[in-house]
């Protein structure tokens, strides 16, 4: 498994209600509630956000079709909205996308884009399974000054790169546990064994010193 992106989204609050920054691979932006929720309006709040993802990926994948094709449209819009409802306490949430066509098109064009924007990869994500998994993030400091070792070996690990893949606790629980503080007991299995589960680790968040 790999992560989509090698440096992850990361927001972070303060006590200015309810501002957010988030910080993108390639800069900040704001986001908070709006005044009737108890922010200040002065960003984008999550749910437009989320429509602003749809949105934008929707304009891009039938701009990349359009170019593709060598269509002349000059412009094209897209309006996203949601609403919940709930029935039968299972609460559903529907998205409606409105492709807006600014430049004049054919008809068949316009029948086009509508199917090309059905596949767009924000889409495909919203439209299938997704899993929301939390972690409780270790802090690198921390980390750096957290001694794993055993008489022959250190187990190493930088919590920036782990892709919580799971896989070092579940193969090999007796020494990676992540319920607890010192996660890593590196007197938990026999070196050899500790080794080969550090080789397994996907992202080289985990390594291993020789003493
Ligand atoms: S340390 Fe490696 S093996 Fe363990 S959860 Fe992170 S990525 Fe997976």
């Amino acid at each position: 498994m790999q992560y989509k992106f090698d440096k992850p989204v990361q927001g972070i609050i303060g006590q200015e209600k309810y501002q957010c920054t988030v910080e993108w691979r390639n800069g900040k932006f704001i986001a908070d509630e709006p005044v009737t929720a108890g922010g200040a309006d002065s960003g984008p709040d999550p749910f437009t956000l989320l429509l602003s993802s749809l949105a934008t990926c929707t304009l891009i994948t039938m701009r990349m079709y359009i170019d593709r094709k060598g269509w002349d449209i000059p412009q094209i819009g897209v309006n996203a909205n949601l609403y919940q409802e709930t029935k039968d306490s299972i609460s559903k949430t529907i998205i409606d996308r409105d492709i807006i066509f600014i430049s004049e098109m054919e008809d068949g064009q316009k029948v086009r884009l509508q199917e090309i924007a059905k596949h767009c990869p924000i889409s495909k994500i919203l439209e299938g399974e997704i899993n929301v998994r939390t972690f409780l993030f270790r802090d690198v400091e921390t980390e750096k000054q957290t001694d794993y070792s055993n008489d022959e070996i250190t187990v190493e690990w930088k919590p920036e790169l782990c892709q919580h893949s799971t896989r070092c606790f579940t193969q090999l629980p007796e020494v990676f546990n992540p319920r607890i503080k010192k996660w890593i007991d590196a007197n938990g299995a026999s070196t050899e064994k500790i080794t080969e589960q550090v080789k397994k680790c996907p992202s080289g968040a985990l390594t291993i010193k020789k003493k």
